[in-house]
């Protein structure tokens, strides 16, 4: 089909091609200030008919790498749904991926397009899953992928990203600090960045699931989601399924936006409270707090994604829910024990979540539980949920 794909600022519309070494939007960068969330973030953008029936992408399907990332299982979790009369429970089961998180999405399309530009080396800042999933999804593709990681990170998501066959550069403090690092290094060395929200495609990888999970209700003889419950972070996830929602509106193929909700802990919950305040914009992050919780993958002392997560939420009616380690921690075991999927805690925030607002929500509406990492990932923090010590 006649697709022309281009990014555009969503504050300033100003638009740009897509190409390696383009990253944010040249104006409202200039606003970007120390340890605040990152501005000037891009969005793809389309014009003409897309192929119907096909999720649209800005790269060419031939150039994905030989890896079977998304197209994850929604099932129903039968005995939670019974436990907890949910008739309308689902879960959006993303452990599945190849390298065992939602991540793959996003180093999916990241990969795809490294490919189409001939480079060579891709580089990042993670927790953990960004570094283990572009390096799989690399691994299947032929890049070099460095990556910087707090010491700290779980041991197999260290263990993985050395077994994908990646460059590990330890950093002896947070993911900020690995964040700003590896930006330094792809400033300097020319490399394509896959920071999350930085490199827009990041986001635009991650719209896949919203698709999915619509066809996948459609097909079950479910009705379209009323409600996601995502666990958040820098809040790529919850941009980039706000993204395949406003996709699927546009398109025809929803007739609402569901409600999404952005499940934190309450030990790194920048957007919780930023959405709960009465500011826009980089002021509304202007007290942030150094993460202290036992979901490792959604500890981030500033959201990178930050205001375009808040941008969003507000302009869909999006909520905001935090929960405790201890609740994350219980969640876990909920859901491995009453369902079988054991999942990371960041993940298990979904639950947690959901738990917590459960009885406002209306029997009939239809809730889909994204469940991000598994739980092998972070055995130590599961082990804790157990009260052994590991
Ligand atoms: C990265 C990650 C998240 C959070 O995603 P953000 O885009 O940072 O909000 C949630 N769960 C898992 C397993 C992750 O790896």
């Amino acid at each position: 089909m006649n697709m022309k794909w281009f990014y555009r600022c969503p504050t300033c519309e100003a638009t740009y091609d897509i190409l390696p070494g383009r990253y944010l939007c040249d104006r409202c960068a200039r606003r970007q200030m120390p340890e605040r969330p990152l501005e000037g973030i891009l969005e793809v953008e389309w014009e003409g008919d897309p192929a119907p029936g096909t999720i649209p992408l800005p790269v060419e399907a031939a150039w994905f790498p030989p890896i079977p990332v998304g197209r994850t299982p929604l099932w129903s979790p039968v005995r939670i749904r019974h436990e907890f009369h949910a008739p309308n429970l689902w879960i959006k089961d993303d452990t599945c991926n190849p390298s065992g998180s939602f991540k793959d999405r996003a180093s999916f399309l990241v990969a795809a397009f490294a490919g189409k530009h001939g480079v060579k080396e891709t580089v990042l800042a993670s927790t953990g899953n960004a570094a283990s999933s572009m390096a799989a999804v690399g691994a299947a593709a032929g890049l070099n992928i460095k990556v910087f990681l707090p010491a700290q990170a779980p041991l197999a998501k260290r263990i993985q990203i050395l077994q994908y066959g990646a460059e590990l550069i330890p950093v002896d403090g947070s993911y900020d600090k690995a964040f700003d690092l590896s930006l330094e290094y792809s400033d300097r060395s020319g490399s394509l960045s896959r920071n999350t929200a930085y490199n827009p495609l990041t986001i635009e990888g991650k719209k896949t699931v919203a698709y999915e999970i619509v066809d996948d209700l459609k097909e079950a003889g479910a009705s379209t989601p009323d409600h996601v419950f995502v666990p958040v972070g820098d809040g790529v996830i919850l941009a980039g399924a706000y993204r395949g929602f406003e996709n699927l509106l546009r398109l025809g193929r929803i007739r609402k936006i569901p409600t999404l909700w952005a499940c934190q802990a309450e030990g790194s919950s920048a957007i919780a409270r930023a959405l709960a305040s009465a500011y826009s914009g980089a002021e509304a992050f202007c007290d942030p707090l150094p993460s202290s919780t036992v979901a490792d993958s959604i500890a981030v002392d500033v959201p990178r994604n930050g205001v375009h997560a808040l941008t969003k939420l507000r302009k869909h009616g999006g909520r905001a829910i935090t929960v405790s380690d201890s609740e994350i921690l219980a969640a876990q075991k909920t859901l491995a024990s009453g369902s079988g999927l054991f999942a990371e805690p960041s993940s298990s925030t979904a639950l947690a979540g959901w738990l917590k607002v459960r009885e406002s929500i209306p029997v009939g509406e239809t809730c889909v539980l994204l469940i991000t990492g598994s739980g092998l990932k972070d055995v130590k923090a599961a082990a804790l949920g157990l009260g052994l010590a590991c």
